[in-house]
């Protein structure tokens, strides 16, 4: 007697999450097969050989002994009031301690609030492209996705104009990435005030994932987006994963702020769902207070000479050299987002790309279409590899292009 398959949830259906998805599950079968592969599907810090500073190493090691209880579902105090007053000092109105939760990575946070807020067929409006994180825990929380266009002819910034037409009676949250994954677009005050207006005339909620906050090239500058909300509601996520790269602790923060009567009972509703996940991973929670009050440590990375500013200039000159790839150069974080051009675009297809790099050139990028985007031209590779990594990479990218653009 044949056992029938268990049923799922129906809504899975439309998730999606390639960044780990099928071609990844390829890499995997391949690198078991004796293939070497230089994978560069995900923002993973650690994959890459970096370390997570040593002085927030000591602070998780020098408490290990007292982190066994559980804490409080929103975190430990002293963990919460270092992030309250990292936000304080940056203008977040109303940053307390009480308001801070801390999750296990921003990706249970996204998940939960999202869950706190939402009801059947309410719209959240999302970047396209966005981390398709966003779109997935929205549709499992019963939400819908509207997608407003960062497009490429405009630097991949939103149009305000735009986001205002999508706004609907459902409409419950405005989405920001800032800086951006995965187009490294970091978003100017002018635009986010914008932003922030519509939300003020709709009653929406602001959600501004701020992960990559203090990955920033050359001049670039990132404006929180809290000090420009005010009084309005506003939760900002950021955490330890991609600054202070230490991805596998699995800490995140959210900061609501804005005037408490605004949002006391979504406070209420997330400290619940809080409290029904117990809390977040203890240890981790330790190096929170180095992590945001001591050294700086990224800027020597992004600096001139640093070793992910080199590797973006790798990206930048790779394209430049390139007939076949446009890129608009990443301001922050950690991906450049080529657009392939010119004969080489004429019947693209990113997915049958990523796959014939892995197949032919045992490389893992990710098709620009997981990114929940309308065009089909995109890829994104992460710079966290060295320099000359990258660039052994994009003349492997090269080949395969100059292949298609003569044929
Ligand atoms: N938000 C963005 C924009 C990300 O790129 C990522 C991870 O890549 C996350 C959230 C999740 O980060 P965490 O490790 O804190 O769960």
């Amino acid at each position: 007697m044949s056992i029938p398959s268990l049923k799922t949830r129906e809504r899975l259906s439309e998730v999606r999450y390639e960044i780990r998805g099928e071609l990844a599950r390829r890499a995997r079968e391949l690198e078991g097969q004796g293939r070497s592969l230089i994978k560069l599907n995900i923002g993973n810090p650690g994959a890459f050989g970096f370390r997570a500073p040593e002085h927030l190493q000591r602070a998780i090691a020098d408490h290990i002994a007292s982190t066994d209880p559980y804490t409080h579902q929103q975190g430990l105090p002293a963990a919460r009031e270092a992030i309250a007053e990292f936000h304080r000092k940056r203008g977040t109105p109303n940053a307390s301690p009480e308001r801070v939760f801390v999750g296990n990575g921003v990706s249970e946070l996204i998940d939960l609030s999202l869950r706190a807020l939402l009801n059947p067929g309410d719209e959240v409006l999302l970047p396209s492209p966005d981390y398709p994180l966003w779109s997935a825990a929205t549709i499992l929380n019963d939400g819908r996705p509207v997608y407003y266009r960062c497009l490429p002819e405009n630097g991949f910034l939103p149009d305000p104009d735009e986001i205002a037409s999508l706004v609907s009676p459902r409409t419950r949250a405005i989405v920001l990435i800032n800086p951006n994954n995965p187009t490294g677009a970091t978003y100017p005050r002018e635009l986010l005030e914008r932003i922030v207006a519509i939300a003020a005339k709709h009653h929406l909620l602001l959600m501004s994932d701020e992960i990559y906050d203090e990955i920033l090239y050359d001049d670039a500058r990132f404006e929180p987006l809290a000090p420009i909300a005010g009084d309005l509601p506003c939760l900002s996520f950021g955490g330890l994963s991609k600054v202070h790269r230490a991805c596998g602790w699995r800490v995140g923060w959210a900061v609501l702020s804005g005037d408490p009567l605004a949002s006391g009972d979504f406070h209420h509703a997330m400290d619940l769902l809080g409290a029904l996940r117990l809390c977040a991973n203890v240890p981790g929670q330790f190096a929170i207070h180095q992590a945001l009050h001591g050294e700086d440590t990224i800027r020597p990375l992004t600096a001139p000479g640093g070793r992910l500013y080199e590797t973006r200039r790798a990206l930048i000159e790779a394209c430049e050299a390139s007939e076949n790839l446009q890129l608009v150069e990443p301001k922050g974080a950690l991906y450049g987002f080529p657009a392939v051009v010119g004969d080489a675009a004429v019947g693209f297809d990113d997915h049958a790309f990523a796959l014939e790099m892995l197949e032919h050139e045992d490389v893992l990028i990710v098709p620009g279409s997981s990114f929940n985007v309308p065009f089909r031209n995109h890829f994104r590779v992460t710079l966290l590899p060295e320099a000359p990594v990258l660039r052994e990479v994009f003349a492997r990218i090269e080949r395969v292009l100059s292949r298609r653009a003569d044929a």
